[in-house]
């Protein structure tokens, strides 16, 4: 099934957070970072300075550079809005540092097959709203998406189509491609493997044979499909998924069916991305537009549907105590670890049975991403199907940019 996703980046994110809280620093060289640069600003750039590099060298190279601590915290509040700017767009939306996934998919008619233009307004309201520069791309999928964004960097915008993804990474240097970095890319170059074209030649056992599991998964990624997390670096800060009700509701029925979809929603990707979660958090806004949430924490991280349910319907507890109906719920996973750290679990007899429902959980992610997320409903799903319109990717959820 065709997905669209689109990625965007924060063009020098901290430095440039930095340039808006004090003007004066516009149009300068500014570091962010203490030691080595976290962040640089482009007029930084421009003397060759970028991220990684140490500040002492930074300073030979452009003595007049300002250098900034930074303050996380700020940061953090600033992605917040950048976010919630992006969960207009869609409820589906995978967050990192300063870099987010949201999957459009199944949104196409929201828009009118016209993902581009809601695309764009996305990169305008971050600009106007939140005084940032945003570097967005469209395309089949996460990595495409974001490989999209990074040949557009920076200020920039590019749509791949769907079918376009092989011919559009075919020319691009081996670095290029997720998973290749400086030592995998000397290794290319030293048997005169310049593309990603070219990898896409070898077999898949000698990718294997040189670099392992990551070698399985360049041979997908050369072919312009997306894989699974394969380093920490490439895990999200958090998955989330939100909706607005098609009418304020306070039927409980109907609000726990939706959460339940949401958490399904979370988990298939969570599964996807092999990931296993230790926090989730429950969002409601009143119809007077009051918000509430509560965090529920696991003992154990986890990937079953259940027993993250199991917690929401404790937050849900929490946080529903006025007799208001709702206009949103939103479901949010976090502290998230690789699950090949996990894989001990059969090693324990009590758990056959947890990992049985692991089992299970699998073949039904594998049926939806046949046949679509709808092809299955389980526990109280159901409870929402009654009032919701389908397609085969999943319930047609209402987005907030459709109810203002
Ligand atoms: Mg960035």
């Amino acid at each position: 099934m065709n997905k669209t996703v689109l990625h965007f980046d924060i063009d020098a994110f901290f430095a440039s957070v930095e340039q808006l809280r004090n003007p004066a620093l516009k149009g300068k060289p500014v570091i962010v970072g203490a030691g080595v640069i976290a962040s640089c600003s482009y007029e930084a750039r421009k003397y060759g300075l970028h991220a990684g590099m140490s500040i002492a060298k930074a300073k030979k190279l452009c003595p007049k550079a300002l250098v900034l601590e930074g303050n996380c915290q700020i940061y953090r509040c600033v992605t917040d809005r950048i976010f919630e700017i992006c969960h207009s767009l869609s409820p589906s939306i995978e967050t990192y540092l300063d870099e987010a996934y949201c999957d459009l998919s199944g949104t196409e008619m929201v828009y009118h097959n016209d993902i581009i233009k809601p695309a764009r307004e996305f990169k305008e309201r971050v600009k106007n709203e939140v005084g940032l520069s945003a570097t967005v791309g469209l395309g089949v999928n996460r990595m495409v998406a974001k490989m999209a964004s990074k040949s557009a960097k920076p200020f920039g915008f590019r749509a791949i189509k769907a079918g376009d993804e092989t011919g559009f990474i075919s020319s691009l240097p081996v670095e290029s491609l997720p998973g290749v970095g400086r030592k995998t890319g000397a290794i290319f170059k030293k048997f005169n493997i310049n593309t990603i074209e070219e990898i896409r030649k070898l077999p898949i056992d000698s990718l294997k044979t040189l670099f392992g599991q990551n070698g399985a998964a360049i041979y997908e990624r050369c072919r312009g499909r997306d894989t699974h997390v394969i380093n920490e670096r490439e895990i999200p800060k958090s998955i989330s998924r939100e909706t607005t009700f098609h009418k304020e509701t306070t039927n409980r029925d109907e609000i726990e069916g939706m959460i339940h979809y949401l958490a399904e929603r979370a988990m298939n990707t969570l599964r996807e991305l092999k990931l296993l979660t230790k926090a989730v958090n429950l969002k409601i806004r009143y119809s007077d537009f009051i918000e509430d949430a509560a965090t529920r924490r696991f003992v154990e991280h986890t990937n079953i549907d259940s027993e993250v349910f199991e917690r929401l319907m404790d937050a849900l507890k929490i946080v529903y105590k006025r007799r208001v109906s709702l206009r949103l719920v939103g479901v949010t996973l976090s502290n998230f670890k690789m699950e090949s750290a996990h894989e001990q679990l059969s090693l324990f007899e009590s758990d056959k049975e947890k990992e049985k429902r692991i089992k299970l959980y699998r073949s039904v992610d594998s049926i939806r991403n046949k046949y679509g997320f709808s092809s299955i409903i389980m526990g109280q799903s159901i409870n929402i199907s009654r009032n919701l319109e389908q397609d085969s990717y999943g319930y047609i959820l209402r987005t907030p940019s459709l109810t203002k």
